[in-house]
This record gives C-alpha cells, structure tokens and sequence, in this order.
C-alpha cells in the first residue's frame, strides 16, 4: 500500500541556526527532502539554482500567484518566495517527507492547506545571540541585520502556533531534538495504524 508522505514545517527567525539544522537533517534522515521554494531574490554567493531555491524573474512568480501555482507564497526582506504546489504534491506522492523552511506568515497559510503539517519553530537562546550569529554568518550588511531583527521580533511572536518549540543553544541537542519529532512523527500511531493492520491480518 502506498502512502504520501509527512509534511514538516520548520520556521526561526533568521540567524537562529535552521539552516545548519536543516542541511544536517536532509543529509542524515533517510527518506526526508528538502523543499525548494521559488523566490525572486538573487542567489547568495555558494547557493545553487535547483539545490537552494528556484530563482525566477518577478513575472514569472506574478503568473505562478495567478495561476494558483503556490500553496503559500509571502513577500519578506523585499523580495517573494513561495512554494509550488505541483512541485510539493510530486515530492509527496513519491511516500518521501518533505521538510518546508518557510518563514511564520507562509507556515499559518501552510497549516490551513494541510492541517496534519507538523510545525517546528527553532528559538534562538537570546536576542543578543541571534544578533551575533546573523554578524558572524558574514552574509548580510549592517542595514540587512538591523531589518532582519526587527522582524525577528514578529516572528517570534508567532511561536504558539508551532507543534515543537527547538532551542537552537547546544547545537547537537538541538539537533537530536529535531530530528526527533521527524522520527516519532513516523511512528504515531495515525501514520503505522495501515501498516499495523497489515500485520494484524497476517494472524
Ligand atoms: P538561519 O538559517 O536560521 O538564518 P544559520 O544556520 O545560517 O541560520 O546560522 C546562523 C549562524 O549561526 C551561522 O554562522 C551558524 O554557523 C551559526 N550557528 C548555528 N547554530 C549555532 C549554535 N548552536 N551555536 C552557535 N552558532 C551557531
Ligand atoms: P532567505 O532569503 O534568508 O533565504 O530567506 C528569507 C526567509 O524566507 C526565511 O525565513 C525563509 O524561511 C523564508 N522562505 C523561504 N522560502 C519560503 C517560501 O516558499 N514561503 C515562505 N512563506 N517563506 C519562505
């Protein structure tokens, strides 16, 4: 029997480590996939068109938006991102979870569009510490920092609507923690009960 796969939603505010988290994950959990979102922001240097993002131009993003191409899609920092709906749907048809970093305003859109998405927010251990990882990340200039905090700020409002609550302090705790809500989530009773009846009737 097949099964679509689990949709996991991670969110933080930028800086908090969700990256590092994520890339180690896809890399560690077998049967897991990273969702590549569309944007109209240019590539950061070392990020690749079809790894990191889709990159497209601003008319191709307004003809996705009309064409009901997006299951979410926000407007952050002054440029677009969003998620494809068919690229989603294919990915999940194949059994495999698919891991969604998206930013809080996208992941209530996301929840409402499918309500089983476990959604996990990565808490940096302070303001002060998120300030910090955002200079020594290096990627971004002083006024980017500065906007990046303020809505940090709002986002982090938002954490009661996430299902898991990681501190991103020790960064293997965090780790162990979060690629423990994707293995548990496996096993809930909701996602085994097929398999679970598969083997009752082998009595
Ligand atoms: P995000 O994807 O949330 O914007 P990154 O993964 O790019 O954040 O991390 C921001 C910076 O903080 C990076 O330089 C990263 O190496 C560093 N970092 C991540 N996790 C930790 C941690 N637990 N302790 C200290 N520094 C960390
Ligand atoms: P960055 O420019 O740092 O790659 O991403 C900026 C923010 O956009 C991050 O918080 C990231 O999670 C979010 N983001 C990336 N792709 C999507 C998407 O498809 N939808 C939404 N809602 N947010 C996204």
């Amino acid at each position: 029997m097949h099964h679509p796969g689990n949709v996991f939603v991670v969110s933080a505010p930028s800086g908090a480590g969700k990256s590092t988290l994520v890339q180690r994950l896809v890399r560690s959990v077998p049967d897991l996939i990273f969702s590549i979102s569309f944007t109209t922001r240019k590539p950061r240097p070392g990020e690749v068109d079809g790894r990191d993002y889709f990159y497209i131009a601003d008319d191709r993003f307004d003809a996705m938006v009309r064409d009901g191409g997006f299951v979410e899609w926000v407007q952050v920092y002054g440029h677009r991102y969003g998620t494809g709906r068919d690229w989603l749907n294919e990915m999940l048809a194949t059994g495999q979870d698919v891991l969604l970093d998206i930013e809080t305003t996208g992941a209530l859109n996301l929840r409402k569009a499918i309500p089983e998405a476990r959604m996990i927010f990565i808490l940096p251990p302070s303001a002060d510490s998120l300030e910090q990882r955002l200079r020594s990340r290096g990627k971004d200039s002083d006024e980017q920092i500065a906007i990046r905090m303020r809505h940090a700020r709002h986002e982090m409002e938002l954490y009661p609507a996430y299902d898991y609550l990681v501190m991103n302090d020790d960064l293997e705790l965090a780790y162990r923690q979060f690629e423990s809500v994707i293995l548990a989530t496996r096993a809930s009773r909701e996602r085994m009960a097929p398999a679970a009846q598969c083997i009752l009737e082998g009595f």
